[in-house]
């Protein structure tokens, strides 16, 4: 079967010349079908580019997103329309998103009758089950946005994403928006229907106890560019490339506590432009084991031995083995 989203090379650049900001430059990835792939990274390293390209929110500059097996990387608006069931996005903020004119009723029915799913009695019904699936009441379908809170318009929107049974859900930071207390609940909910339908689902957050609780496996993104991927478990027991262990080590410590393997890193410096990125190892400017090398070499994205482990680093040999970016030689 073809994974529900697959990625080559992807570029999306802005602008031109000298003032081309190269937001996404050379990304690949795969999400199988039921799977959870976490991309996190710092804001400006490109995450959400990445995710509206998935869904052609944004047109790529370069390289291909095909969505089971199918291209779809150049199509027209018109010819994306029919398409569009298979693949949803969640946006952070659900009050931009969600038109304030339309009851909730009407905002989570307009896809099933764009894509002619259901009319009438099946519409309504249909609705009400998709409104109770996301932990809300029947009489919520009269309420207009505004009339909600933040928790409860994040899972008017989930539901309006998931009401076609898209194969592919794309979440951009889905919990950043809304108050901590409400923040579990809704990543609660999204674990549920995913387990439920088994759709492939793009997490992108900065939030990496969530991404530890919700993903399957890991991509971490920096200045445009993969630096490490791995399944969840073994990124956070293992994190190879020194920014996977800068951005490990400032992490809160999860409940229960996991071992910490590594003293805190500082990062010195802000994360480079993106107008403008370091030669070499674009992490070279950050990174506390940088060497000549890193700063005329770019590294390539490696696979590493054992399968499902890849890592852009000079210093990771290929065997795995990896440095400690908390203990930089003198
Ligand atoms: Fe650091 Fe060099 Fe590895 Fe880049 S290639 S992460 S600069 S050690
Ligand atoms: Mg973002």
């Amino acid at each position: 079967a073809h994974p529900v989203l697959d990625i080559t090379g992807l570029k999306r650049h802005f602008g031109g010349g000298a003032g081309t900001v190269k937001a996404v430059d050379g990304v690949s990835l795969t999400i199988g079908r039921g799977e959870i792939l976490g991309l996190v990274g710092e804001s400006g390293s490109g995450k959400s580019t990445v995710g509206r390209c998935a869904v052609r929110l944004d047109r790529p500059t370069d390289g291909t997103v095909r969505i089971n097996g199918r291209d779809i990387t150049r199509l027209s608006r018109r010819a994306l329309r029919p398409l569009r069931k298979d693949f949803h996005l969640v946006f952070q903020d659900p009050s931009s998103s969600l038109d304030p004119r339309m009851t909730v009723g009407a905002i989570v029915a307009e896809p099933l009758r764009l894509h002619r799913i259901a009319t009438g009695d099946a519409l309504r019904e249909r609705v009400a089950a998709l409104l109770e699936q996301v932990g809300l009441r029947p009489e919520h379908a009269r309420r207009r946005p505004h009339e909600l809170s933040g928790g409860q318009r994040q899972r008017v929107s989930i539901a309006r994403a998931l009401s076609v049974d898209p194969r592919l859900l794309v979440a951009d930071e889905p919990t950043s928006a809304l108050d901590v207390s409400v923040q579990a609940s809704v990543l609660n909910l999204l674990a549920d229907l995913q387990r439920d339908r088994h759709f492939g689902c793009l997490f992108i957050t900065h939030d990496l106890a969530a991404v530890e609780y919700l993903a399957d496996r890991i991509a971490v993104m920096y200045l445009g560019q993969l630096v490490e991927q791995a399944p969840a478990a073994e990124l956070f027991a293992d994190p190879k490339h020194p920014y996977t262990q800068a951005l490990l080590s400032a992490a809160p410590v999860p409940d229960p506590p996991r071992q910490r393997t590594r003293a805190r890193i500082l990062l010195s410096g802000e994360l480079p432009s993106p107008l403008d990125p370091p030669a070499g190892c674009r992490f070279h400017t950050r990174c506390p084991l940088a060497t000549d090398r890193c700063r005329t070499e770019p590294p390539a994205l490696r696979e590493l031995p054992g399968g499902g482990r890849q890592v852009s680093c000079h210093l990771v040999a290929d065997d795995g083995t990896a440095p400690d970016a908390s203990a930089p030689p003198r």
